[in-house]
């Protein structure tokens, strides 16, 4: 079990102060003399190169490609941000006049037939109509201590993270002010998230010490037992987490994968946005799943 102390980590701590004028386009005339701010652009190959050094993409293993997975027809200038790179997000981001998109589920996962005919085709067919780039940003995102979606969800949730452990660390872990009974974490959830959570497992237990990764993460419960948690709160679930739980004795919560997976690519976006003066939108294609 690997815990550490939450990283404080800033986003532009690898960037020098060149970072403010990332993305500018015309240069202070010679005369010295100030001109009107024009709106601000970034290519697409630095804005990757730039986040891919913010999320040390190169340190993952991951299923999909991590940064630009489509290079579009323009420089960035208004960014949209989402979930799922789903034909109904690409449709939303072009409406917004997107110059790109930027999603945590992205194209090209490892198994998947490499071929863009049917749905694929379409989707594929529909973005390079818009112009628009496509960036996507997977186990990088998850992991990232400040922009990540682990950090962000405990940040909704009010989770005062104490470490982080099991596989590849993206267990993360808090120690709640008192116990707290699985029906009111489960209010608390639902409250946060807008979402109700399916709660399973030894729901009469006092939950004091709460663990929990986004998305499809169900399978590192016995990660989460193994750093002590009486509750661990992933996305989906499958048939046999239910029994894992019981009887392990703590409480599962499943909230969501895209309910819990939508924070991070927010905060990314933003953090572009503030880094390179540019403009963003979070939209959200709701899913119950
Ligand atoms: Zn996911």
């Amino acid at each position: 079990m690997k815990s550490t102390a939450s990283p404080t980590v800033t986003v532009c701590a690898n960037d020098n102060q060149s970072e403010r004028s990332m993305g500018r386009t015309t240069k202070r005339p010679a005369d010295g003399s100030t001109r009107p701010a024009e709106p601000r652009q970034v290519g697409a190959g630095e804005l990757a190169e730039r986040v891919g050094r913010w999320l040390e993409v190169e340190r993952f293993a991951d299923y999909c490609p991590n940064g630009l997975q489509v290079e579009g027809a323009r420089p960035i200038r208004r960014l949209v941000s989402g979930v799922t790179a789903s034909l109904a997000l690409i449709d939303a981001a072009a409406e917004a006049g997107a110059d790109a998109l930027l999603v945590h589920h992205g194209w090209f996962w490892k198994g998947e037939d490499a071929c863009l005919v049917g749905l694929r085709g379409e989707r594929v067919r529909r973005l390079m109509a818009s112009g628009m780039s496509l960036f996507a940003y997977h186990l990088p995102l998850d992991a990232h201590p400040e922009l990540g979606n682990n950090a962000r969800l405990g940040r909704v949730l009010g989770l005062a993270v104490a470490g982080t452990g099991g596989e590849r660390d993206l267990v993360w872990h808090a120690r709640l002010d008192r116990p707290t009974a699985a029906a009111a974490l489960g209010r608390r959830i639902a409250r946060r998230l807008g979402r109700r959570p399916l709660a399973v497992g030894a729901l009469d237990r006092p939950i004091e010490r709460v663990a929990w990764c986004t998305g499809a993460a169900q399978d590192y419960l016995e990660d989460a037992i193994a750093l002590g948690a009486d509750a661990f709160i992933s996305g989906e679930i499958s048939e046999r987490t239910t029994h894992v739980a019981r009887e392990a004795g703590v409480v599962y919560f499943a909230a969501g994968h895209h309910a819990t997976e939508r924070y991070g690519v927010q905060a990314l976006g933003e953090a572009i946005a503030g880094a390179c003066g540019i403009e963003h939108r979070y939209i959200d294609v709701p899913n119950p799943v």
